[in-house]
């Protein structure tokens, strides 16, 4: 059944991590300040699934079980779940101008429901089987889990097993009877802290001599064994600051990042979905980044949304939204953002059944709609902070602002027009800071160039399934050449 958000919560504080933060272990990271409003993030979408208004994109019917499930826990049917995924990512990065970290799973799940199907089809392994009998209790738990494939990868120029230190990707350490025991880290793990479970994939294609390094698990988010360091966001410790409210920009809502470590971490055989198989590592990997390729069409154009708004908030408070220029950076700003958008559409449109019954996304169309979000958010955000002006950067504090005799000059001076008072100016310039400097910015900028992959990866891609040479024939054709 599906959790409300509140009941989210309260499954969170049940869990045992083990975290630390600026040098100290968390025992309550639910309430610990810096990690807060990246569970309100998650919680909305627990929330708008049971919402009357947005159950058609929240929601979806398990293919497993016939039930209705939070869409997080789907696995696409058809091409109109994934164009649905898209929407409601949207719908999503509107609500919380942060990333609402559910994705990964979503994301983990679809790409190895269809990888362990073809897995077991060649090899005759059980994979596919197991990954069921763990997604169908996802589906009915409403869990969400944190799709981990991002190693630590040490020496680039190095495989895996070429490293100076072997633990740099994460691998098998031990093989028993009753399971496995697995070493390593991933990083940059999106939301891990609030998720019930992790899905753990390898990282990139593998040869036969980094076997021990292809393997695939689901554990326990709290399994002993698993570690937490949290990650710092810029300007993350203003909401440590007592009553923080504007000089946060967004207050309620954020993103969370962590190194995820695996001290020896023991994985009974009935959660392993990959062990040893190195010739699906690469498949798995291309079809997990291709689907958070797509997800990037829709919960940075969500994102984009609120920032494009605060923009052009930021132009009426100043007198100046009538100026040419503003209007047309405005509808700049909007045309690079539905190009964003359309592309996560267009990939889902032109998706296809696997042979598990999965849809995938056109690979192409989101390797091209990834490499265009890792340009266009910046140049949005560029956009943006040119409609703001340097007030965005340089405004006094909260504190002052409220100060007896401070305040009343920051009042004076940082009014706008007659319906713009400093109080509204400030809180929109510090939205937008928050987006292109803050502790959003992890989300919208760094994130967009390097999350699901760095634009080199795209483009990897892109040669790879560009078809130049069918695009060769179709010009000696028109231009009647014959060899
Ligand atoms: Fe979802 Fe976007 Fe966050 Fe990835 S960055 S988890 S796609 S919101
Ligand atoms: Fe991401």
């Amino acid at each position: 059944t599906m959790m409300t958000g509140a009941q989210y919560e309260e499954s969170l504080r049940k869990m045992n991590f083990k975290v630390y933060l600026m040098g100290e272990e968390v025992k309550n990271p639910v309430d610990h300040p810096m990690i807060r409003p990246s569970v309100n993030s998650v919680k909305m979408t627990y929330d708008l699934a049971h919402d009357p208004q947005y159950q058609q994109l929240m929601t979806a019917v398990s293919h497993l079980t016939g039930e209705t499930v939070n869409r997080f826990c789907h696995l696409h049917q058809n091409t109109e779940d994934l164009v649905k995924k898209v929407k409601m990512q949207r719908l999503l990065g509107q609500k919380t101008a942060s990333c609402f970290q559910r994705c990964v799973g979503m994301d983990a799940i679809n790409a190895v429901d269809s990888v362990t199907f073809e897995m077991d089809q060649k090899l005759g392994t059980e994979y596919h089987e197991r990954f069921t009998r763990f997604l169908r209790k996802m589906q009915q738990e409403d869990w969400t889990v944190d799709g981990a494939m991002t190693d630590p990868k040490g020496d680039r120029s190095k495989a895996p097993h070429q490293q100076d230190d072997p633990d740099l990707f994460v691998r098998v350490v031990e093989k028993r009877d009753d399971g496995i025991v697995v070493r390593g880290a991933k990083c940059h793990q999106t939301g891990a802290l609030n998720s019930h479970w992790v899905l753990v994939m390898p990282t990139i294609a593998m040869g036969p001599e980094d076997a021990d390094y292809a393997v695939s698990f689901v554990a326990p988010a709290d399994a002993e064994g698993i570690i937490y360091i949290y990650g710092r966001q810029s300007c993350d410790t203003r909401k440590m600051e007592p009553g923080a409210d504007i000089d946060l920009g967004n207050s309620q809502f954020g993103g969370q990042e962590v190194l995820m470590v695996f001290d020896d971490l023991f994985i009974p055989w009935e959660n392993v979905l990959m062990c040893g198989e190195t010739e699906f590592s690469g498949m798995l990997v291309e079809r997990f980044a291709g689907y958070h390729r797509q997800s990037y069409g829709g919960c940075k154009s969500g994102v984009g949304d609120v920032l494009i708004g605060a923009a052009a908030l930021a132009a009426e408070y100043n007198g100046a939204d009538k100026a040419s220029h503003i209007k047309d950076k405005l509808i700049e700003m909007v045309h690079l953002n539905e190009t964003l958008y359309a592309c996560g559409i267009a990939c889902s449109a032109e998706g296809h059944r696997t042979a598990s019954g999965t849809y995938l996304i056109d690979l192409l169309l989101a390797n091209v709609c990834k490499q265009n979000v890792t340009r266009f958010p910046y140049e949005i955000a560029r956009l943006a902070e040119d409609i703001a002006g340097g007030m965005m950067v340089t405004q006094p504090s909260q504190q002052d602002f409220e100060h007896p005799v401070a305040g009343k000059f920051v009042a004076k001076y940082f009014r706008g027009t007659d319906k713009a008072p400093a109080e509204s100016r400030m809180r929109i310039m510090r939205l937008i800071e928050n987006l292109t400097l803050g502790t959003a910015a992890v989300g919208y900028r760094t994130e967009s160039m390097h999350g699901a992959g760095s634009p080199q990866a795209q483009r990897v891609m892109i040669a790879r399934q560009g078809n130049i040479e069918g695009k060769k024939k179709l010009a000696k054709a028109i231009a009647h050449i014959q060899e």
